[in-house]
């Protein structure tokens, strides 16, 4: 089958390419570096699917043009299907299908990774020490031991990343509409209402979808909950956080620590060299020049175990379509997340 892939990278093709000779499968993958857009949808003419990431555009627009073309199907290399207007989709006799799980523990491990560099201010550090300057002024840190640790969606990663907390010696309170018995195994671990987790967590990290109901979230109210100097943590959609917010939150002190792995307007900025550009979004660059903000540009996935798991399940995805076969990762409109039960 001809698919044409969207937002390509080198490291997509090398494992996409060899899923798709480990399969047997023989899909036509047609390269893109490009970002799916209505005005670049008619690259993908002859194509029956397409395959995309997390800032592809594959809204109503978009959608008319590749059903117009002959689109029937598009494979998302990431669980998050936010950026997909999946109504729209479904009225056009699209279908639609993402990887449903992948290692979970490269998320859950970037996260904490964040906090140590935040706690310790291993970032400060290393820049230091590479300038020969071996002082230790300002860069005072804090135990995990001990400390309480907020996880905002309890699913597949955030049900890993309190267990790695768990062994820092935290305690961990959750919030999740959907309890995950994997969470409540954990000692020192308990479910509490939104608010409960707001005023009494000193890390908070976030691991939910970005649905309409979830879509700033983190606002000025819930910052104004939380305990002054909280650490915030985001490794799962950037619009889950108001940035306006956080950057008053900042300023005032109430967020002592910001650790984003993905940003609102990301679309514009991540996966690229903007080096030797004039970045025009002047929130992001007033996040980077606050000395308690940690960016990283949506890496968290990126390790050789998940970009295998990503490009197998893409592969088997447009098999299963090609094929006429049912598709266990398809994404139906509307869909509910179910709570994870196993953490595979
Ligand atoms: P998951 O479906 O296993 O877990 C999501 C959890 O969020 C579920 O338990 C669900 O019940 C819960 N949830 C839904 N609405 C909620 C709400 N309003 N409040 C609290 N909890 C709510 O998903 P996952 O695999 O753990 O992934 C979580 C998110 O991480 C993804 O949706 C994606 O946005 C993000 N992600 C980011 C990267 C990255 O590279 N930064 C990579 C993969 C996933």
């Amino acid at each position: 089958m001809k698919v044409a892939v969207f937002s390509t990278k080198a490291y997509d093709r090398e494992f996409l390419n060899a899923a798709n000779i480990a399969a047997h499968s023989n899909h036509e993958l047609i390269y893109f570096d490009a970002r799916l857009e209505p005005k670049t949808a008619p690259l993908a003419a002859e194509c029956s699917a397409i395959c995309v990431f997390v800032n592809d555009d594959v809204g109503a627009e978009t959608l008319i043009t590749l059903a117009k073309q002959g689109v029937r199907f598009v494979v998302l290399r990431s669980t998050g299907f936010n950026n997909v207007d999946l109504k729209m989709a479904a009225e056009l006799g699209i279908k639609v299908a993402r990887v449903t799980t992948y290692s979970p523990f490269s998320v859950a491990e970037h996260a904490v990774g964040l906090i140590l560099m935040l706690n310790r201010k291993l970032y400060r550090a290393y820049n230091r020490v590479r300038d020969d300057n071996f002082s230790l002024e300002g860069l005072l840190g804090f135990d995990l031991h001990g400390r309480t640790v907020g996880v905002v969606g309890t699913g597949k990663i955030g049900s890993i990343f309190a267990q790695i907390m768990h062994g820092f010696g935290c305690q961990l309170l959750g919030y999740d509409p959907y309890p995950n018995p994997n969470f409540e195994a954990i000692g020192a671990s308990r479910y509490v209402q939104l608010s409960e987790l707001f005023e009494n967590a000193d890390i908070i990290s976030l691991h939910v979808p970005l649905f309409p109901e979830t879509y700033h979230m983190i606002d000025a109210n819930a910052i104004g909950q939380m305990k002054p100097g909280v650490m915030l943590i985001n490794t799962s959609r950037g619009a889950l956080i108001d940035t306006k917010a956080a950057i008053e939150g900042i300023k005032s002190g109430r967020i002592g620590y910001l650790g984003i792995d993905v940003y609102e307007q990301e679309d514009e900025l991540f996966f690229q060299d903007l080096s030797n550009t004039i970045i025009q979004d002047d929130n992001f660059q007033l996040l980077q020049s606050f000395p308690n903000v940690v960016i990283t540009a949506h890496q968290a996935f990126f390790t050789r175990n998940a970009l295998e798991d990503i490009s197998r399940t893409t592969i088997k995805n447009l098999t299963d379509f090609e094929q006429g076969r049912p598709c266990s990762n398809e994404v139906k409109q509307p869909e509910k997340i179910p709570a994870t039960t196993s953490v595979e």
